[in-house]
């Protein structure tokens, strides 16, 4: 990935002198995943202040943004020192959540296709937290076919106007800044009018209304823009190919979703799951171990699949289908958490004591589940893309195919 270090081979004295670091680091800064107390929302005020600071310390240790240049903020090392950052984290719980879409989505096309200018302004704080970005692209008419998307951006001298609506924008409601897909030509097929904008989330023209779901969480926002306006030196990638950088972009999610820890599975639930069953006393059935063997195979398999990503980007690639392999195996495996942790928590899932600060987390983390098969692109548009793009299946057969944006039928 063009900025980006490769995965130099690391000596076995520096891999230990950076596991040193990383250990000495989260012992100084972190709980362990299965002492976390409270039930601090990760959209809650104190949620998002712990992340930040958490980010904080983590650039002041030189351990934020590992493999971005650290002439934009980051540390400037190789991806086997993110590959054993990932393997020492494994157990800790870190209160980054509210800077996945951030750190997993926004910084990676920052780093690709930004400019020169745009780097240095945007990336560090980025990378240290001091700033938090959103991601724009899904609307009320356009979701699994977010080309077809209605939010219009007009050059007006050297600012573009931005008018329409966006719905299901995760954080929104705590970001400074989002990543926006907009169309600048309604004359152009659908994927050839969009150009990619870097807003101020900040200004009188963008109003954030948080939804509520059925957690209880509101995670996600629609947004109105009204005559909201970008600096033309704020536009991402050339005018015209939105859309190739938003598949780009998208893969990084499915990437980050599939095969890091946006999940949010790996890094704490199964080790939890594994002590929850043994303090229930739960050790000796043998149909709970089975569910919980088949959770850890499946995590290595999902682990492989990230090794395979992690060689394909090191090699220079932006991450293509396999990031749809990738999304659609981590969507599968939580479905499957999911299942066992109803199995093992049984009641305290659907029920908890009010004094019991954190007893809703199996619950919230339960209902939570369907949507990682849904954000993203849905398990069934990651099959289209696996069937079309890695199988060589035939399209879907689509009657518009090459028609303007302004001659196709919407509601
Ligand atoms: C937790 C979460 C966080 C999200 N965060 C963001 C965000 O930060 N920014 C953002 O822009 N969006 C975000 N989204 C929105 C997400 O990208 C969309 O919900 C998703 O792309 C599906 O779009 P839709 O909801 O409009 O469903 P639709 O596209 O209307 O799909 C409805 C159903 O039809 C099926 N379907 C549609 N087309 C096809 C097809 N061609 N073949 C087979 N089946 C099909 C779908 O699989 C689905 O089951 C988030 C969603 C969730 C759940």
């Amino acid at each position: 990935m063009s900025g980006q270090n490769d995965g130099s081979e690391l000596d076995a004295v520096a891999e230990d002198a950076f596991r040193e670091q990383v250990r000495t680091f989260l012992e100084a800064n972190c709980s362990r995943a299965g002492d976390r107390s409270g039930s601090i929302g990760d959209d809650d005020p104190e949620g998002i202040a712990a992340a930040k600071a958490f980010q904080g310390s983590m650039a002041d240790a030189g351990l934020a943004g590992l493999t971005f240049p650290s002439e934009f903020g980051g540390a400037g090392l190789t991806s086997r020192h993110q590959e054993l950052f990932n393997q020492e984290v494994q157990g800790w719980y870190l209160p980054t959540t509210p800077l996945s879409i951030s750190h997993g989505m926004c910084l990676p096309v920052l780093n690709q296709f930004g400019t020169e200018d745009q780097k240095a302004q945007f990336m560090p704080d980025n990378i240290s937290g001091a700033s938090i970005w959103c991601q724009m692209f899904s609307e009320p008419g356009a979701g699994s076919d977010v080309a077809s998307l209605s939010t219009r951006a007009v050059r007006d001298g050297d600012e573009w106007i931005i008018e329409g609506q966006k719905v299901w924008t995760s954080g929104a409601q705590y970001c400074d800044y989002g990543i926006l897909v907009a169309r600048t030509d309604t004359s152009l097929p659908k994927h050839q009018g969009l150009t990619m904008f870097i807003v101020d989330m900040r200004q009188p023209g963008v109003e954030v209304r948080p939804l509520r779901q059925i957690s209880g969480g509101s995670g996600f926002n629609e947004i109105f823009f009204t005559e909201a306006r970008v600096p033309v030196d704020w536009q991402l990638g050339d005018l015209g190919q939105g859309w190739n950088l938003a598949v780009s972009m998208l893969m990084f999610e499915r990437v980050s979703i599939g095969a890091g820890s946006g999940s949010g599975l790996d890094a704490d639930r199964s080790p939890g799951l594994i002590q929850t069953a043994q303090a229930l006393g739960y050790r000796h059935d043998p149909v709970l171990r089975q569910g919980l063997a088949d959770l850890w195979i499946r995590e290595q398999i999902k682990g492989y699949i990230g090794q395979r990503i992690r060689a394909a980007v090191e090699g220079g690639r932006v991450p293509g289908p396999e990031g749809s392999l990738a999304k659609l195996n981590g969507a599968l495996l939580a479905r499957r958490v999911r299942d066992v942790s109803l199995a093992i928590a049984g009641s305290a899932a659907q029920a908890w004591d009010a004094d019991d600060a954190g007893g809703d987390r199996w619950a919230v983390a339960c209902l939570s589940t369907a949507g990682i098969s849904i954000a993203g692109g849905t398990d069934e548009v990651q099959r289209n893309i696996i069937g079309e793009r890695v199988l060589g299946l035939p399209k879907e057969p689509d009657p518009y195919k090459g028609a303007a944006w302004e001659a196709i039928p919407r509601s």
